[in-house]
Formats: structure tokens, sequence, C-alpha cells
């Protein structure tokens, strides 16, 4: 029976950039999409790769009235960036796509009534947090306050991130608005809930979450953990999930229920739906097909290990009882590190897909490197930048190009491009092990066991490279009478780089499309491996295919994800605690030292006017002093700035200065600090350092752009 297959990877948010992180799931996604559709018709007959930008909710529309646009503007410009990323780095979709849609709307409602009909969508009236000052209810995200377990200050409303401790933002004290500072008010919203506690819901995810094939086995006892193990403890782990949100909400209103949007977390898995759908409509696909209950249609999700809740336990329960299909399988992946760490702005691996391309970087390096760390289960992969760089010359430029650039040349120059006879030819046996390896390799991408496949591929190449090596074309060149066997080691060289390159081409495609071109042959496929080019083939002249990577590079890209305002080099080389906290104060530009940034990069720095309203000593502290910043906002920004050797506190209140406005908030042990003054350090001639804070000349007031 052939196969019918549709596959998505999970939506980026349309809130910023893509960067090397989001990119693993892409192009594991890419190569498993590319493998399938190498494959015969009558093998598999169809497969899709879909996707959309995740559009709705709180930080879209916030997002927004910040930058002084619409919610629409602003994810039509995220939307050009990701799309240009993703085809920078040659993930195919079939269709990228925005949950902003017409589809994905009526999938919503369709959804949303079926469920109401089913008996599973419940009103209630809850207790939650509004800011007066905004005139809005506030997501958990967006209320601050004191821990009520540690007393730490300014802890978001979910959870503290001085002692771990978890509670709902009706448990802070002293809770403030995260976005206007205005303490917020309970007030009483009505609510819609899916009821996910419901005994039917309940069964179907026990019984649909452990049957084969649908969740990896980590994934699985997971879910089991979530689930309770236990049908007859009559327990009951599963609580209904809250569905809506109150106005004002970017997102789509609720069909019966004004003034009450889905939440975003509703619609972004019904985006796959709405971005299906808009292909079908485009291309003559058959959308129910694909999504009746009893589809023979194979459906698969790719997603990361922090999404597995909401496509593992909310995704196949919703669509179970909206009588749709449910999920085949979820592959989850685990997260991405670089040089064994988290990703770091500071230490310059928070690389962003732009700027990895932007450096020059060849997107299949990285292709290349991340298949050949990948398998099937959710474990984290690290990107080891030497290691990166070694492994890429090794295995791509040393074993496998260097087949082609070894031999082509002889083929040209002797033969007039022609091959020799290399299927039937006694000589070539050798190849027959290259050729029977497609099954096993198959078996391997099929399995998502990219690195096993390419592990095998390498050790193809090993072989191919022994038996070059053997015949030394270089040497048969310069005798006499030996013209067939040059001709025919060539021949056989040329063979098998061509079955390599079938083998790497979901993870190469563009290099494969270049050895098509050289070899004069049609776009390879998976039964290609089976015969070889003909005698008489006429292959075209070899060209450069690939360079190596030069290490010079890897620092470049290195350089130019550091953060643009690095601390200043004195206070980045301070040892006590109290002074590395103090990168946050004053900033000195290496401009001498750091390559150019564009005017885009320098814009992203919003520099605001501030009115200096209070100033203080921070106990226990030598350097830092405490400023309440005034820029035009509901309330003034607490600043910590290391500038106490020059300066008193009594004597800066009532200046105004510079502050950068879009510094992430950081914790410091005396409190948040929330932005930071420029200053210039230095000495003058002969004195001691100094520091000199910014000043604007009179006229300008606090909360004005500086640019
Ligand atoms: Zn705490």
């Amino acid at each position: 029976m052939t196969r019918k297959i549709l596959v998505t990877s999970a939506l980026p948010y349309a809130n910023g950039a893509i960067h090397l992180g989001h990119l693993v799931e892409y192009i594991q996604t890419d190569i498993w999409v590319r493998f399938q559709k190498m494959q015969p018709r009558e093998k598999v007959s169809e497969c899709w790769y879909v996707c959309a930008d995740d559009t709705h909710g709180t930080p879209i529309m916030l997002r927004a009235e910040k930058d002084g646009i619409t919610p629409e503007a602003l994810i039509e410009r995220v939307h050009g960036e990701h799309a240009r990323d993703f085809a920078g780095f040659h993930v195919a979709f079939d269709n990228f796509y925005t949950t902003h849609s017409d589809e994905t709307r009526a999938c919503a409602n369709e959804i949303y009534a079926r469920l109401k009909q089913a008996g599973l969508i419940e009103k209630r009236t809850i207790e939650q947090y509004y800011d007066p000052v905004k005139q809005m209810f506030l997501p958990d995200r967006f209320i601050k306050g004191e821990c009520p377990k540690c007393g730490a200050k300014d802890q978001y409303g979910d959870n503290c991130e001085n002692c771990g401790a978890a509670y709902t933002p009706n448990d802070l004290k002293e809770p403030y608005s995260a976005i206007s500072g205005a303490t917020p008010e309970l007030r009483n919203s009505d609510h819609y809930f899916f009821k996910l506690s419901d005994p039917s819901c309940q069964s179907f995810l026990r019984r649909w979450t452990r049957e084969s094939g649908r969740l990896q086995a980590e994934a699985a006892n997971k879910m089991q953990e979530w689930l309770g193990f236990d049908e007859n403890e009559g327990e009951n782990k599963l609580t209904d999930w809250d569905i809506s949100r109150d106005a004002p909400y970017f997102g789509f209103e609720i069909p019966d229920a004004p003034g009450k949007y889905f939440y975003v977390w509703l619609d972004a898995p019904i985006g796959y739906m709405g971005s299906f759908r808009n292909l079908c409509d485009r291309r003559g696909i058959d959308f129910d097909d694909y999504w009746k209950p009893d589809s023979t249609t194979e459906l698969y999700h790719f997603i990361g290990k922090d999404i597995l809740y909401f496509h593992a336990l909310f995704w196949p329960a919703e669509l179970e009882h909206a009588a749709f299909r449910t999920p085949t399988g979820i592959f989850a992946h685990g997260f991405l590190t670089v040089d064994g760490a988290k990703m770091s702005k500071s230490r310059g691996t928070f690389i962003t897909a732009e700027s990895y391309l932007q450096t020059g970087l060849n997107p299949e390096w990285l292709r290349y490197y991340y298949a050949a760390k990948l398998n099937s289960t959710m474990e984290d992969i690290d990107l080891n930048l030497e290691d990166f760089t070694a492994r890429v010359n090794s295995d791509l430029i040393g074993k496998y190009v260097n087949i082609a650039s070894r031999c082509a040349g002889f083929i040209s120059k002797k033969f007039d491009g022609r091959l020799a006879e290399v299927q039937t030819s006694p000589s070539a046996a050798w190849l027959q092990p290259l050729r029977e390896a497609a099954a096993s390799i198959a078996g391997a991408y099929e399995e998502r066991e990219f690195g096993r496949a390419l592990r095998e591929v390498m050790s193809l190449a090993d072989a191919a490279n022994v038996v070059v090596n053997e015949r030394k074309p270089w040497d048969l060149a310069k005798q006499q009478g030996r013209e067939s066997e040059l001709h025919a080691a060539c021949s056989q060289a040329i063979e098998a780089f061509r079955l390599l390159t079938l083998y790497l081409k979901p993870v190469l495609p563009k290099l494969a499309e270049a050895v098509e071109a050289f070899l004069g042959i049609a776009p390879l496929t998976w039964s290609d491996a089976a015969v070889a080019l003909a005698a008489g083939h006429t292959i075209n002249a070899y060209s450069h295919l690939m360079t190596r990577i030069d290490p010079k590079q890897i620092a470049a890209l290195v350089e130019a994800n550091k953060e643009s305002l690095a601390p200043a080099p004195e206070a980045a080389a301070q040892k006590h605690a109290e002074k590395q906290e103090n990168a946050a104060t004053v900033a000195v530009a290496q401009a001498a030292a750091e390559p150019h940034i564009s005017i885009d990069d320098f814009m992203k720095v919003d520099l605001r006017i501030a009115r200096i309203v209070d100033a203080g000593h921070v106990e226990g502290t030598e350097k830092l002093i405490r400023l309440a910043l005034d820029i035009g906002e509901e309330k003034p920004r607490q600043v910590f700035a290391g500038i106490k050797s020059a300066y008193d506190p009594a004597q800066l209140v009532g200046r105004l200065t510079v502050m950068v406005a879009n510094l992430a908030p950081r914790k410091m042990k005396f409190g948040m600090s929330e932005g930071m003054v420029l200053a210039a350090s230095g000495a003058a001639d002969g004195n001691t350092p100094g520091i000199f804070l910014l000043a604007p000349d009179a006229g300008a007031v606090p909360g004005m752009r500086v640019k």
C-alpha cells in the first residue's frame, strides 16, 4: 500500500528571530521529508511538509504596540524574515503559512463547535488580576511581585526564580503589573474550559499515549506520569484547560462569546490544519482524506520536548473528540547546546540564522553536523564549534568530495568525459556493498537515526578512498598502455561518488544538485542506487563543489553574535560578585575592536532620555548607586549603576541622562536592574581614571528617543 504522509514542524512564534536552536528541528524535519520525497511513488505517493508562523497572543500585541505598528504589520514583517531564514538553510516547506488566516480560523471554530456539541466545553467564572491602567487582564508572566515563599522581589506570577517555588499570581505579595507598574485588582471574568478531566478524555489519552508508534518511549513515560499510572486508582490527574482569553487580545474571537478570544495555544496546533488546508486549496489535494477519523494517511509532528504536553495530551484529545484523525506519531527532539552550554548572548553563542548566513558560512555544513548528531531520542545535542570545523572538513571535504576531485579530471582530459562500463565489470565488484547499503541507510533515515545513516555513509566513503589509493589513477595516467585501467578506476570512483551523493542528498540538497549537474543526470531518487551510469555516459567538467571551513569564519560568527553593548573591560575583569553584576552600568564602546554593525543593529538599542528622580546608596556595595529613572512611563525604572566612585547620589537627583531602555531586566542581589545608564570612562592624560555620565543638551525631556 502506498503511503501518503503529512509532516509538520512546530510553529515559530512571530516575535523574534530564528536561531540555531530552532534550526535543529527544521533541519531534522526537512531531512526526513526530503528522504521520503526521494522514495519511489509506489512506496510514498505523497509527502507534504507544512508549517506556519504562530501569530497570536499578548506578547505579539504588546510588542506591536511598543514598535508603534499594528500586530498585522508585525507578523507580516516577521513572516518575511522567517521565510528568508528557512530558505537560507534549504528548509523546503510545501507551505509556510500563518495562523492569522481564514483557514485556521475556520478550523478553530469547527473544532470548538464540535467539542461544545460533545459537551466538553464549559463556561466558568474565574478570578484574575486586572491592570486598571492598561485596562486588561494580565497573563501570569505579566504580573510580578514578592515570592510568597522566600520574599524575593520582582518575581513572575507563576514561579520564583530565586527559590524555585511554583504558585499562582494570586499568591504573590505586593503584586504589580509588569506592563504599567500599576497595582492589579482581582476581577471576575468568564472563561471557557476544555474538559480534559472528563472520563472520556482520560480513558482516550491513557489508551492513545500507549499505542505503538505514537510517542517515543521516554515521552510515553512522561505522559503516564502526567496522566497517573493506573486507571483503577481512580486518580484523575488532568485538569480542565482554560482555552479563552479576554479582550484586548490579538487572536480569534470565539464565535458565540463576544470579547472572548481563543488562547494562542488552542489555535497554534490548529495552524497545522490551516496551513495544510491552504495548500490543499491551491494544489487540489483532498483535505478530508488526510483529516477524517478513519484516514489511512500518516500524520507526524516534529516538536521540541518542551511542548510535548500540548501535542501529546491537549491536541489528540481535541482531535479525537472533534471527530478528526489523531497524529500517527509525535517526534520530540532535545535542546541545542553550544560548546556544552546553553546558548549565551554574552559568549556570542546565541547565533541567529541570519548572522550565520551573513557571515558567509555554508548552511549545508550545519545541516551535516546536526544530522551527524541527531538520533530518534529526546537527548540534547551539542554544537561544539571546534568539532564542527574538524568534522565537516574531514568528512565532507577529506572523504567525500575528495573522491570526485581526484578522479573526474582524468575522465574529462583523457576520455572526452565518457565513462567506462561499470555495472558488469569484474573489477567493479567492490561497488556492490556500496549499492546494497541503500536499504540499511534508508532504514536509518526512516527511523530518524540520522547519525547512524551518516556513519554508514562515511565508512563507505572510507572504503572508496582505499580503492582509489590502491589503484592510484594519478600514476596510471603517466604510464603507457594502462588507459583502460585508468578509465575503469576513475569511472568506478565516479560511480561510488554518485552513490554517496544519493545517500547524502536528504542532508545536502544543494550540493547534490550541483553533483547532478556535474554528472549530467536527472535528480537522484532512492531507486537510482540499483543501476550504475551506462558506459559512454558523458559527465561535465569537474568544478569545485565545497570549500573547507576556515576557523576564522567561526570566530567571526561568534564575534558578530556578542551583545553589541559589552561590559567595559574594567567591569568585566572585576572579581567581586557585586562588580561582576555590574555589566549593566558603565558601557564603553569597544568600537575599535568590534567589526561594523548595521544601522538596524544600532536601532535595536532603545536609548531614552531619562530623568534621575531618585538616587541612593546601596548597602553592601562600594561601587553601585541605585537610580530611579523617569522615562515617561507609569513608574520609574530602577537601575543599579557602577558610578559611585565618581558621584554622590544627592548631586544626581534631577539630572537628565541617557539610558538603554530595552535591556533585559537583570536580577541582582539588591533587586532588579531594569536598564542601564550611559557613561564614558577612562583616564584623561596623566590623570586617575574617571567616570563621566552623559547628559543631553537643554530642551530634551524624559522619554525622548536617542538615535
Ligand atoms: Zn521564592
